[in-house]
């Protein structure tokens, strides 16, 4: 069962569902982060915690077709999203859709047992899945 695996990291995002990036803003400078950094990178001010967007847009992405670390499938793909909130995220992609994936499609935050963590142990994580208008 997926309730009984851990998140590969904790504090970057939450199962739930549904599932939440943990983001944080700087109400100094008005910036938001992913991760959270310990304090604004910019102030050195206190950053307080925020929910991101779910949903996205594809900045860019590469398709991996051998020797993926941490037993992720292959072909998988990492790249960047633009989340509707401003942010721009570095993320896994649905190991499924990985021929569905194609710059500026629409993408939704998912977290799935995927891969495995440092210790070798299976694990949860975040990515993001292409929108299909519908259909299964
Ligand atoms: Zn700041």
């Amino acid at each position: 069962m997926d309730s009984e695996l851990k998140p590969v990291m904790e504090g970057i995002f939450e199962v739930g569902p549904p599932p939440r990036l943990c983001g944080s803003l700087c109400p100094e400078c008005n910036e938001k982060f992913f991760p959270k950094p310990p304090v604004c990178p910019h102030c050195l001010g206190e950053v307080q915690d925020i929910n991101l967007s779910t949903k996205g847009k594809i900045y860019t992405y590469a398709a991996l077709q051998m020797g993926a670390m941490y037993k992720l499938p292959v072909p998988c793909a990492v790249g960047w999203v633009d989340l509707e909130d401003g942010l721009r995220i570095f993320s896994l992609f649905d190991p499924e859709k990985v021929s569905e994936l194609d710059f500026g499609k629409e993408v939704t935050l998912q977290v799935g047992a995927i891969g495995v963590d440092n210790n070798d142990q299976s694990c949860l994580r975040y990515y993001f899945t292409p929108e299909n208008g519908g259909d299964k």
